[in-house]
């Protein structure tokens, strides 16, 4: 009986843990695109201060004209699209980086121990393969994305390197979008994705 006893004791406390496990993930994960969410990604940036790798890259990502497409296409094909934009993050992220969804079509990437050339690199292959993704359902639509990139100036908060990279998409977006705009060291460069 004590035996039977324990081992329900056993089963209910491990439940309980599956659960917690369970809810804890979906607290954390975007639900359209399964990608970590906003609250993920604060949290994560959150445990890297006092020990922030050498060089850290931020950026912000907001995809182009997204309003037209819903509104052209439907919610549904947007839903879509916001989901084939996450895979090609996570397919074009190492291990180590982080690629949230932040709001409706924005996304943050933070990359750690890299140099800004390969930064920059990394969002350029990006934006190429976003120009060239087709759709059945909108064959002729082309897809381009803004980005702003900066670099975690340890010790600063979060929220001031996050309102960083937001002023660099900005600046982006007024440039006439399918760009990206690169802070470092106080100096702000703009380069055109090709065409
Ligand atoms: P810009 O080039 O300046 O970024 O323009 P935009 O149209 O991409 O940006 P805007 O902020 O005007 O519109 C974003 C749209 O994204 C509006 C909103 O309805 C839509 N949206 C937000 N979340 C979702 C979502 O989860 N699914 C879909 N399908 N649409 C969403
Ligand atoms: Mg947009
Ligand atoms: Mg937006």
């Amino acid at each position: 009986q004590r035996e039977k006893y324990l081992e329900g004791n056993f089963m209910q406390a491990y439940e309980l843990i599956i659960k917690k496990n369970t809810a804890r993930k979906q607290a954390l994960t975007d639900a359209l695109t399964g990608l970590p969410n906003r609250y993920a990604l604060l949290k994560r940036l959150e445990a890297f201060k006092g020990v922030v790798p050498e060089k850290m890259f931020v950026m912000m990502l907001d995809v182009d004209n997204f309003k037209k497409l819903n509104d052209q296409y439907g919610h549904p094909f947007g839903d879509k699209v916001l989901r084939a934009f996450s895979q090609l993050i996570q397919v074009s992220l190492r291990e180590v980086d982080i690629g949230a969804r932040i709001g409706g079509e924005e996304f943050v990437l933070i990359l750690a121990d890299t140099q800004l050339e390969a930064a920059h690199g990394v969002c350029q292959r990006m934006a190429d393969k976003w120009r060239l993704t087709q759709f059945d359902e909108a064959p002729n639509l082309s897809f381009t994305v803004s980005i702003g990139i900066t670099e975690y100036r340890s010790p600063e908060a979060v929220d001031e390197v996050i309102e960083r990279a937001d002023g660099l998409l900005y600046d982006a977006k007024n440039s006439g979008r399918n760009c990206i705009v690169i802070e470092q060291q106080d100096m702000q460069v703009s380069l055109d994705f090709e065409a």
